[in-house]
């Protein structure tokens, strides 16, 4: 099955909200092939967000990313990293609908509660950043026959 990545930010563990993200992937039937906390290095950083480093609003991004320590997690589904990125809804909180991560929790662009891969080749270079092999783990939950039907596990 699939895996994308996703980082909790800042305005998710900051403000106590990371339990309720989480929880929202597991009620859909998606799980966690590997989750823990960190606090983002400038390093990582500019890597992660490489396509933004000569942007204005950078530095302001890099100290929003760093103001708490983040938790970063690999997700797994078949079609993960469409179904999480619609989960999350578009950068702008203001514009996600409710019933959206951002949505229903943000009001801003740079507070915006969640990052999620945008690529299937993304999310196998974010995964590979952030997580070391041994700290991704490969099971299926107990509940997996319920959750897809045959002929979806693959
Ligand atoms: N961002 C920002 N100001 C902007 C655009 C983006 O602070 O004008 C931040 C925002 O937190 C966003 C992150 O930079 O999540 C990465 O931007 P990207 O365009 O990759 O958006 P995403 O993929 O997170 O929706
Ligand atoms: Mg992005």
């Amino acid at each position: 099955m699939e895996r994308t990545f996703i980082i909790l930010k800042p305005s998710a563990v900051g403000r106590g909200l990371a339990g309720e993200v989480i929880n929202r992937f597991e009620r859909r039937g998606l799980f966690f092939a590997g989750l823990k906390m960190m606090q983002l290095s400038d390093a990582i950083l500019e890597e992660h967000y490489a396509h933004l480093k000569n942007k204005p609003f950078f530095p302001m991004l890099k100290r929003a990313m760093q103001a708490t320590p983040v938790i970063v997690g690999c997700i797994e589904g078949k079609d993960a990293v469409q179904v999480v990125r619609t989960m999350c809804g578009p950068t702008n909180c203001r514009e996600a609908q409710p019933g959206t991560v951002r949505g229903d929790f943000g009001v801003s662009v740079e507070h915006n509660i969640i990052h999620a891969s945008d690529s299937k080749e993304n999310a196998v270079i974010e995964i590979n950043r952030f997580f070391q092999p041994k700290e991704l783990f490969d099971y299926k939950p107990v509940s997996i026959n319920l959750i897809y039907g045959q002929d979806e596990m693959n």
